[in-house]
């Protein structure tokens, strides 16, 4: 049997970027089910770095991951990780209470900039400008290269001699007297510790340990890409230039998506974990909304997908031992914020396996080890 120091379950943005922070200084597997990595969630995201989304918790993990985005370590990757977005948060005048209230919660210090109606629709020009809609404006958020940023995790952590096993899955977690022995559907592996990064799956491979479940939600999210307006390329902005344009109470958004549009419903619907799809009713609530708010007809849709946000019950990642069974380390409930929270979270719970306090430079951000902690669920 092979015997490793960790086995990291999942190679999702979470397992992939914790095993990549490890393998320096150990053995460390990942065990992917699938036949290639980030067949679930993370190949299903939006790719968007948006310091001001999210609960405090979540925000302080983004803040923190700021600098790993903007200057990525030497031998990382070649080049950035970052092009500028830019987030216009929308409301109508019946949303100003909302938009208000978001608008108090932003920004380090100062707040956000709002803007009135006429410099909205000067942001993002398909905006009607009868739907009467102002604006906090994020300048800061970003495109994540999030394929660039995975591929350059794995190289990582092959060049420190981590092993990738994919398409085996997981079906039984056994206590040892040192460390777990895991079964797979191809042959058995010997691991000191195991981390749990299975995105939904999180609960029910706890349950594979025989450790109780924390009562993770699978949340449903759907995304499509459509095609851009006739009469777009004497817009301006051009298209490329627009930014994510969000509804304050999350009832759509829209995204440039390589001269495309990318739109959501975003939508929260609880699921069993699942190689989720789409669902026509959501496609057609998000046209209906996208249509009320922008100047667009959508008659085609040239690609959908949906994806499984999963959430804690508190909605704050999971990233922490259980006090319940020794070597047993949670990395999960990163909910729609996998990818900006990746460099801080991964930093974070490889500093807590091994042994030590959270890194100092994300301390400092306000965020302590029991904000992450597993007993918070308890
Ligand atoms: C539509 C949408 C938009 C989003 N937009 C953004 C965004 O703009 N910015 C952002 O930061 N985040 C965004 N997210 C969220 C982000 O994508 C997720 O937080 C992140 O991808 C979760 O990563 P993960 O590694 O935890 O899960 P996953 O990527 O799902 O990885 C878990 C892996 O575990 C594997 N696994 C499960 N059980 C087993 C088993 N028994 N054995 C072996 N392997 C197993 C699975 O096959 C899977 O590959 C979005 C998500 C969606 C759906």
């Amino acid at each position: 049997m092979n015997t490793f120091d960790v086995a990291v379950i999942g190679a999702g943005i979470a397992g992939v970027s914790v095993a990549a922070e490890l393998a320096q200084y150990g053995t460390v597997v990942v065990i992917e089910r699938e036949t290639q990595p980030a067949y679930h969630t993370s190949g299903r995201s939006a790719a968007l770095f948006a310091t001001n989304n999210g609960n405090p918790v979540v925000r302080a993990l983004s803040f923190a991951s700021e600098d790993f985005y903007r200057n990525p370590p030497e031998g990382f990757i070649e080049h950035p990780l970052l092009a500028p977005r830019g987030l216009l948060m929308i409301g109508r005048p019946d949303q100003r209470d909302a938009l208000d209230r978001f608008h108090a919660s932003t920004g380090k210090g100062e707040r956000l900039p709002k803007l009135d109606e006429a410099q909205t629709c000067e942001k993002n020009p398909l905006l009607r400008a009868d739907y009467g809609a102002s604006a906090v404006w994020d300048a800061t958020a970003c495109d994540i290269d999030v394929h660039a940023l995975l591929q350059a995790y794995l190289k990582s952590f092959r060049r420190d001699g981590g092993t990738l096993l994919t398409a085996r899955e997981v079906t039984r977690l056994r206590k040892k007297s040192n460390g777990w022995e895991i079964e797979t559907g191809n042959g058995s592996i010997a691991a000191g510790m195991v981390i749990n990064a299975a995105g939904a799956w999180v609960d029910e491979v706890a349950g594979l340990a025989s450790v109780q479940p924390l009562g993770f939600k699978p949340m449903r999210r759907t995304a499509m890409i459509v095609d851009p307006p006739a009469g777009v390329s004497s817009m301006i902005p051009p298209l490329g230039a627009w930014p994510m344009t969000i509804d304050v109470d999350e009832q759509f958004y829209l995204k440039p998506e390589a001269g495309m549009l990318l739109l959501s419903p975003a939508e929260e619907t609880q699921m069993l974990p699942q190689d989720i799809q789409p669902d026509e009713i959501d496609i057609a609530i998000c046209i209906d909304r996208i249509e009320q708010a922008f100047d667009i007809r959508v008659r085609h849709v040239k690609r959908k997908w949906a994806g499984l946000r999963t959430f804690a019950p508190d909605r704050t990642p999971v990233a922490g031992f259980d006090p319940r069974t020794q070597g047993f380390f949670w990395l999960a409930g990163q909910g729609g914020y996998g990818y900006q929270t990746a460099p801080a979270l991964s930093r974070t719970a490889a500093a807590l396996i091994r042994g030590g306090p959270a890194p100092g430079d994300i301390s400092a951000f306000g965020l302590s080890s029991r904000d992450l902690a597993v007993e918070r669920l308890l």
